[in-house]
Protein backbone atom coordinates (compact mmCIF):
# COMPACT_ATOMS: atom_id res chain seq x y z
CA UNK A 1 0.00 0.00 0.00
CA UNK A 2 1.04 3.64 -0.81
CA UNK A 3 1.44 6.30 2.26
CA UNK A 4 1.16 9.53 1.02
CA UNK A 5 2.84 11.67 3.95
CA UNK A 6 0.35 14.58 3.44
CA UNK A 7 3.79 17.04 2.24
CA UNK A 8 5.06 15.93 -1.16
CA UNK A 9 7.31 17.62 -4.00
CA UNK A 10 5.43 17.59 -6.90
CA UNK A 11 7.69 17.75 -10.19
CA UNK A 12 6.27 18.21 -13.53
CA UNK A 13 8.32 16.01 -16.15
CA UNK A 14 6.21 17.75 -18.67
CA UNK A 15 7.81 21.63 -17.58
CA UNK A 16 11.02 19.23 -17.38
CA UNK A 17 10.23 18.26 -21.04
CA UNK A 18 9.94 22.03 -22.69
CA UNK A 19 12.74 23.43 -20.73
CA UNK A 20 14.92 21.02 -21.89
CA UNK A 21 13.35 21.90 -25.64
CA UNK A 22 14.07 25.45 -25.41
CA UNK A 23 17.13 25.53 -24.04
CA UNK A 24 17.83 22.65 -27.45
CA UNK A 25 16.39 25.07 -29.25
CA UNK A 26 19.20 27.84 -27.95
CA UNK A 27 21.90 25.39 -28.57
CA UNK A 28 21.80 24.12 -32.27
CA UNK A 29 23.60 20.94 -32.63
CA UNK A 30 25.75 21.29 -29.91
CA UNK A 31 25.52 18.69 -27.09
CA UNK A 32 23.75 19.55 -24.30
CA UNK A 33 24.70 17.36 -20.97
CA UNK A 34 22.80 17.64 -18.06
CA UNK A 35 24.10 17.82 -14.48
CA UNK A 36 22.18 15.29 -12.24
CA UNK A 37 24.05 15.96 -8.67
CA UNK A 38 22.38 15.35 -6.05
CA UNK A 39 19.66 13.99 -6.71
CA UNK A 40 19.43 16.38 -9.58
CA UNK A 41 19.12 19.42 -7.85
CA UNK A 42 16.65 17.75 -5.42
CA UNK A 43 14.41 16.54 -8.20
CA UNK A 44 14.97 12.84 -8.31
CA UNK A 45 17.26 11.71 -10.14
CA UNK A 46 16.05 8.51 -11.75
CA UNK A 47 13.00 10.55 -13.08
CA UNK A 48 14.88 13.34 -14.53
CA UNK A 49 17.43 11.01 -16.28
CA UNK A 50 14.54 9.09 -17.73
CA UNK A 51 12.76 11.68 -18.93
CA UNK A 52 15.90 13.91 -20.44
CA UNK A 53 17.17 10.82 -22.42
CA UNK A 54 14.12 11.05 -23.87
CA UNK A 55 13.75 14.50 -24.55
CA UNK A 56 16.82 14.99 -25.73
CA UNK A 57 19.59 15.69 -23.10
CA UNK A 58 22.92 13.83 -24.89
CA UNK A 59 24.89 13.84 -21.53
CA UNK A 60 24.91 13.43 -17.93
CA UNK A 61 27.09 14.74 -15.87
CA UNK A 62 27.43 13.53 -12.05
CA UNK A 63 29.13 14.35 -8.63
CA UNK A 64 30.43 10.82 -7.48
CA UNK A 65 30.29 6.98 -8.34
CA UNK A 66 26.92 5.98 -6.71
CA UNK A 67 25.62 8.79 -8.44
CA UNK A 68 26.35 7.36 -11.90
CA UNK A 69 25.59 3.45 -10.73
CA UNK A 70 22.24 4.08 -9.95
CA UNK A 71 21.92 5.75 -13.31
CA UNK A 72 23.41 2.36 -14.96
CA UNK A 73 21.53 0.83 -13.35
CA UNK A 74 18.17 2.64 -14.28
CA UNK A 75 18.95 1.71 -18.30
CA UNK A 76 20.42 4.87 -18.61
CA UNK A 77 22.64 4.93 -21.87
CA UNK A 78 23.63 8.24 -22.73
CA UNK A 79 27.15 8.76 -21.73
CA UNK A 80 27.92 9.94 -18.02
CA UNK A 81 30.74 12.42 -16.75
CA UNK A 82 31.88 11.71 -13.14
CA UNK A 83 33.32 15.18 -12.12
CA UNK A 84 35.13 14.48 -8.79
CA UNK A 85 38.60 12.96 -8.32
CA UNK A 86 37.73 9.39 -7.61
CA UNK A 87 39.57 7.06 -5.24
CA UNK A 88 41.94 4.10 -6.30
CA UNK A 89 38.86 1.57 -5.01
CA UNK A 90 36.58 2.97 -7.11
CA UNK A 91 38.44 3.48 -10.48
CA UNK A 92 37.69 -0.17 -11.26
CA UNK A 93 33.55 0.52 -11.30
CA UNK A 94 34.39 2.75 -14.82
CA UNK A 95 35.02 0.34 -17.09
CA UNK A 96 32.79 -1.79 -15.41
CA UNK A 97 29.47 0.75 -15.75
CA UNK A 98 31.23 3.03 -19.03
CA UNK A 99 31.38 5.52 -17.22
CA UNK A 100 34.22 8.99 -18.38
CA UNK A 101 35.89 10.83 -15.33
CA UNK A 102 37.58 13.61 -14.53
CA UNK A 103 41.28 13.85 -14.83
CA UNK A 104 43.05 17.04 -12.89
CA UNK A 105 46.55 16.03 -12.37
CA UNK A 106 49.62 14.46 -13.24
CA UNK A 107 49.29 12.02 -10.54
CA UNK A 108 45.68 11.41 -11.22
CA UNK A 109 46.99 10.16 -14.86
CA UNK A 110 49.24 7.54 -13.30
CA UNK A 111 46.70 6.47 -10.89
CA UNK A 112 44.12 5.71 -13.59
CA UNK A 113 46.92 3.80 -16.05
CA UNK A 114 46.82 1.26 -12.85
CA UNK A 115 43.82 0.59 -12.46
CA UNK A 116 42.82 0.30 -16.58
CA UNK A 117 43.74 -3.93 -17.13
CA UNK A 118 40.07 -3.89 -18.13
CA UNK A 119 40.28 -1.76 -20.77
CA UNK A 120 41.11 1.87 -21.82
CA UNK A 121 39.59 4.51 -19.53
CA UNK A 122 37.16 7.37 -20.50
CA UNK A 123 38.15 10.96 -19.65
CA UNK A 124 38.09 14.55 -19.89
CA UNK A 125 40.35 16.78 -18.59
CA UNK A 126 39.46 19.22 -16.02
CA UNK A 127 40.98 22.64 -16.70
CA UNK A 128 41.58 24.83 -13.34
CA UNK A 129 40.94 28.09 -14.85
CA UNK A 130 39.96 30.04 -11.65
CA UNK A 131 37.57 27.95 -9.33
CA UNK A 132 40.56 26.48 -8.00
CA UNK A 133 39.26 23.70 -6.69
CA UNK A 134 39.95 20.58 -8.69
CA UNK A 135 41.20 20.91 -12.38
CA UNK A 136 44.22 20.95 -13.75
CA UNK A 137 47.01 24.37 -12.93
CA UNK A 138 47.57 26.32 -16.27
CA UNK A 139 51.60 25.52 -15.42
CA UNK A 140 51.19 22.02 -15.07
CA UNK A 141 48.96 21.94 -18.67
CA UNK A 142 52.39 21.02 -21.20
CA UNK A 143 53.53 18.13 -18.82
CA UNK A 144 50.28 16.67 -18.63
CA UNK A 145 49.14 16.46 -22.24
CA UNK A 146 52.84 15.38 -22.74
CA UNK A 147 52.38 12.52 -20.45
CA UNK A 148 48.34 11.94 -21.65
CA UNK A 149 49.80 11.65 -25.50
CA UNK A 150 52.18 9.15 -24.23
CA UNK A 151 49.65 7.13 -22.24
CA UNK A 152 46.94 5.48 -24.78
CA UNK A 153 45.35 3.44 -21.85
CA UNK A 154 43.38 6.69 -21.45
CA UNK A 155 40.95 7.55 -24.22
CA UNK A 156 40.72 11.26 -23.64
CA UNK A 157 36.71 12.43 -25.21
CA UNK A 158 37.30 16.03 -23.79
CA UNK A 159 38.44 19.03 -22.02
CA UNK A 160 36.52 21.32 -19.83
CA UNK A 161 36.27 23.89 -17.16
CA UNK A 162 33.96 25.87 -14.86
CA UNK A 163 32.99 29.29 -14.40
CA UNK A 164 33.39 30.77 -10.68
CA UNK A 165 31.34 33.99 -11.59
CA UNK A 166 29.00 34.36 -14.96
CA UNK A 167 26.10 35.65 -13.84
CA UNK A 168 25.93 38.97 -16.00
CA UNK A 169 27.32 40.28 -18.80
CA UNK A 170 31.07 41.19 -19.02
CA UNK A 171 31.62 39.80 -15.45
CA UNK A 172 35.90 40.84 -15.57
CA UNK A 173 36.23 37.39 -13.49
CA UNK A 174 34.66 35.25 -16.03
CA UNK A 175 36.09 36.77 -19.44
CA UNK A 176 39.53 35.88 -17.59
CA UNK A 177 38.32 32.36 -17.40
CA UNK A 178 37.16 32.59 -20.84
CA UNK A 179 40.56 33.60 -22.24
CA UNK A 180 42.51 31.41 -19.79
CA UNK A 181 40.25 28.20 -21.22
CA UNK A 182 40.32 29.59 -24.65
CA UNK A 183 44.84 29.59 -24.70
CA UNK A 184 44.19 26.14 -23.12
CA UNK A 185 42.36 24.69 -25.99
CA UNK A 186 44.04 26.51 -28.93
CA UNK A 187 47.29 23.77 -27.49
CA UNK A 188 48.18 21.80 -30.72
CA UNK A 189 47.55 18.63 -28.46
CA UNK A 190 43.59 19.51 -28.39
CA UNK A 191 43.41 21.11 -31.48
CA UNK A 192 44.70 17.64 -33.49
CA UNK A 193 42.64 15.29 -30.56
CA UNK A 194 39.40 17.00 -31.79
CA UNK A 195 37.92 16.57 -28.17
CA UNK A 196 34.84 18.10 -26.98
CA UNK A 197 35.56 21.42 -25.23
CA UNK A 198 32.89 22.67 -22.54
CA UNK A 199 33.09 25.21 -20.14
CA UNK A 200 29.28 26.80 -19.61
CA UNK A 201 27.02 26.28 -17.12
CA UNK A 202 23.70 28.29 -17.06
CA UNK A 203 25.19 31.59 -16.23
CA UNK A 204 28.00 30.87 -18.76
CA UNK A 205 25.47 29.56 -21.62
CA UNK A 206 23.41 33.27 -21.72
CA UNK A 207 26.08 35.54 -20.54
CA UNK A 208 29.30 33.97 -22.59
CA UNK A 209 27.12 33.02 -25.36
CA UNK A 210 30.17 32.65 -27.48
CA UNK A 211 31.46 30.25 -25.07
CA UNK A 212 28.99 27.65 -25.85
CA UNK A 213 31.89 25.75 -27.81
CA UNK A 214 31.17 21.76 -28.36
CA UNK A 215 29.00 21.08 -25.10
CA UNK A 216 27.14 23.06 -22.54
CA UNK A 217 26.28 21.99 -18.81
CA UNK A 218 23.26 24.13 -17.58
CA UNK A 219 21.69 22.31 -14.43
CA UNK A 220 20.02 25.00 -12.50
CA UNK A 221 18.09 26.32 -16.20
CA UNK A 222 17.08 22.62 -16.86
CA UNK A 223 15.32 22.72 -13.83
CA UNK A 224 13.53 26.49 -14.88
CA UNK A 225 15.14 28.30 -12.43
CA UNK A 226 16.87 31.47 -13.39
CA UNK A 227 19.30 33.28 -11.03
CA UNK A 228 18.96 36.64 -12.28
CA UNK A 229 16.43 38.85 -13.44
CA UNK A 230 17.98 39.63 -17.03
CA UNK A 231 18.20 35.40 -17.50
CA UNK A 232 14.18 35.50 -16.98
CA UNK A 233 13.47 38.30 -19.27
CA UNK A 234 15.31 36.22 -22.09
CA UNK A 235 15.13 32.70 -21.39
CA UNK A 236 11.34 31.42 -21.04
CA UNK A 237 11.74 28.38 -18.77
CA UNK A 238 9.50 27.75 -15.72
CA UNK A 239 10.33 25.63 -12.50
CA UNK A 240 8.84 22.06 -12.25
CA UNK A 241 9.22 21.64 -8.71
CA UNK A 242 6.42 22.41 -6.08
CA UNK A 243 6.49 21.78 -2.39
CA UNK A 244 2.86 21.24 -1.35
CA UNK A 245 1.08 20.34 2.03
CA UNK A 246 -2.28 20.26 3.94
CA UNK A 247 -3.08 21.97 6.81
CA UNK A 248 -2.77 19.04 9.89
CA UNK A 249 -4.54 20.97 12.61
CA UNK A 250 -5.98 24.90 13.35
CA UNK A 251 -7.51 26.83 16.40
CA UNK A 252 -7.81 30.11 17.49
CA UNK A 253 -4.54 31.61 19.68
CA UNK A 254 -5.39 34.11 22.13
CA UNK A 255 -3.28 37.90 21.91
CA UNK A 256 -0.46 37.82 24.05
CA UNK A 257 0.42 34.10 23.74
CA UNK A 258 3.59 32.98 21.97
CA UNK A 259 4.17 30.22 18.93
CA UNK A 260 6.60 27.23 18.94
CA UNK A 261 10.22 26.92 20.44
CA UNK A 262 11.88 29.82 22.07
CA UNK A 263 8.47 31.62 21.92
CA UNK A 264 10.15 33.82 19.57
CA UNK A 265 6.50 35.57 18.34
CA UNK A 266 3.88 36.42 20.20
CA UNK A 267 -0.01 37.32 18.76
CA UNK A 268 -0.65 40.68 19.07
CA UNK A 269 -4.11 40.16 18.42
CA UNK A 270 -6.56 36.54 18.97
CA UNK A 271 -5.45 34.66 15.58
CA UNK A 272 -6.06 31.40 13.92
CA UNK A 273 -3.20 29.52 13.88
CA UNK A 274 -2.47 26.10 11.45
CA UNK A 275 0.06 23.88 11.95
CA UNK A 276 1.85 22.75 8.22
CA UNK A 277 3.33 18.96 8.43
CA UNK A 278 6.38 19.83 7.30
CA UNK A 279 9.96 20.85 8.82
CA UNK A 280 13.73 21.40 9.13
CA UNK A 281 13.93 17.30 9.13
CA UNK A 282 11.83 17.20 5.38
CA UNK A 283 14.89 19.94 4.54
CA UNK A 284 12.58 22.93 4.57
CA UNK A 285 15.09 25.63 6.48
CA UNK A 286 14.65 26.96 10.20
CA UNK A 287 15.83 29.93 8.44
CA UNK A 288 12.66 30.36 7.48
CA UNK A 289 11.29 30.74 10.77
CA UNK A 290 9.47 34.13 11.13
CA UNK A 291 10.29 34.85 7.48
CA UNK A 292 8.73 33.04 5.22
CA UNK A 293 5.44 32.67 3.49
CA UNK A 294 2.58 30.10 2.62
CA UNK A 295 -0.06 29.76 0.08
CA UNK A 296 -3.90 28.91 1.56
CA UNK A 297 -6.83 29.61 -0.47
CA UNK A 298 -4.22 31.35 -3.09
CA UNK A 299 -3.64 33.81 -0.56
CA UNK A 300 0.16 34.50 1.43
CA UNK A 301 0.15 33.67 4.98
CA UNK A 302 3.30 34.55 7.02
CA UNK A 303 5.33 31.26 9.14
CA UNK A 304 5.22 32.59 12.39
CA UNK A 305 7.35 30.97 15.41
CA UNK A 306 10.62 28.89 14.29
CA UNK A 307 10.23 25.95 12.15
CA UNK A 308 9.93 23.06 13.95
CA UNK A 309 11.51 19.33 12.66
CA UNK A 310 8.58 18.10 11.49
CA UNK A 311 6.17 21.49 11.51
CA UNK A 312 5.89 24.83 10.86
CA UNK A 313 2.81 26.92 12.30
CA UNK A 314 0.99 29.98 9.88
CA UNK A 315 -0.50 32.93 11.10
CA UNK A 316 -3.96 33.17 9.24
CA UNK A 317 -5.49 35.67 10.86
CA UNK A 318 -9.34 35.77 11.19
CA UNK A 319 -9.46 32.91 7.99
CA UNK A 320 -11.62 30.23 8.57
CA UNK A 321 -9.03 27.95 7.20
CA UNK A 322 -9.20 23.78 8.60
CA UNK A 323 -7.56 21.24 9.11
CA UNK A 324 -7.12 19.53 5.19
CA UNK A 325 -7.19 22.05 3.47
CA UNK A 326 -4.28 22.58 0.55
CA UNK A 327 -1.02 24.52 1.62
CA UNK A 328 1.28 25.37 -1.06
CA UNK A 329 5.01 26.69 0.29
CA UNK A 330 7.06 26.31 -3.46
CA UNK A 331 4.91 27.24 -6.26
CA UNK A 332 1.83 28.52 -7.88
CA UNK A 333 -1.69 28.81 -6.12
CA UNK A 334 -4.24 31.03 -7.76
CA UNK A 335 -2.41 34.05 -8.93
CA UNK A 336 0.22 34.23 -6.16
CA UNK A 337 3.72 32.28 -6.40
CA UNK A 338 6.23 31.09 -3.80
CA UNK A 339 9.47 30.82 -6.28
CA UNK A 340 12.36 29.31 -4.90
CA UNK A 341 14.43 32.33 -5.53
CA UNK A 342 12.42 34.57 -2.85
CA UNK A 343 13.11 31.25 -0.47
CA UNK A 344 16.85 31.23 -1.41
CA UNK A 345 16.89 35.21 -0.41
CA UNK A 346 15.25 34.94 2.95
CA UNK A 347 16.95 32.35 4.01
CA UNK A 348 19.90 34.05 2.85
CA UNK A 349 21.31 31.30 0.45
CA UNK A 350 20.98 30.15 -3.15
CA UNK A 351 18.22 28.48 -4.72
CA UNK A 352 20.58 25.51 -5.46
CA UNK A 353 20.87 25.03 -1.53
CA UNK A 354 16.99 24.93 -0.93
CA UNK A 355 16.24 22.61 -3.91
CA UNK A 356 19.05 19.69 -2.30
CA UNK A 357 18.01 20.24 1.02
CA UNK A 358 15.05 18.02 1.20
CA UNK A 359 15.09 14.73 2.14
CA UNK A 360 13.41 11.66 1.34
CA UNK A 361 10.95 11.44 3.59
CA UNK A 362 9.16 14.18 1.50
CA UNK A 363 7.58 11.98 -1.07
CA UNK A 364 7.90 12.58 -4.68
CA UNK A 365 4.97 12.74 -7.11
CA UNK A 366 5.82 13.07 -10.90
CA UNK A 367 3.19 14.51 -13.03
CA UNK A 368 4.10 13.30 -16.65
C1 LIG B 1 26.91 21.85 -11.15
C2 LIG B 1 27.73 22.04 -12.34
C3 LIG B 1 27.20 22.62 -13.50
C4 LIG B 1 25.79 23.18 -13.57
O1 LIG B 1 25.75 24.47 -13.02
P1 LIG B 1 24.41 25.34 -13.07
O2 LIG B 1 24.80 26.63 -12.46
O3 LIG B 1 23.39 24.59 -12.30
O4 LIG B 1 24.04 25.47 -14.50
C5 LIG B 1 27.99 22.67 -14.63
N1 LIG B 1 29.26 22.21 -14.60
C6 LIG B 1 29.82 21.68 -13.50
C7 LIG B 1 31.22 21.21 -13.54
C8 LIG B 1 29.08 21.59 -12.33
O5 LIG B 1 29.65 21.08 -11.23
Amino acid sequence: MEILHPARIEVSLKQLRKNIQIIRNLIGKRLYCLPLKANAYGHGICEVAETAQIAGVDYFAVACLSEAILLREKEITKPILVLSPLQNSELFNVSRYDLEISISSIEQVKQVQKATSLGPIRTHIRIDTGMHCTGVRLCEMNDLFQVLQKTPSIDVRGIYSHFATADAFNDSFAQKQWQEFQRTISHPYIKKSKLLRHICNSGGMFFFPEAQLDMVRPGLMTFGILSTDSLAQNIHVAPCFELHAQVCFSKIVQKGKGIGYGQSYILSKDARIVTIPIGYGDGYLRALSNKGEVLIRGKRFPIVGHVCMDQLMVNVGDQDIQVGEDVVLIGKQGNEEIAVTEIAKLAQTIPYEVLCLFKSRLQRKYLR
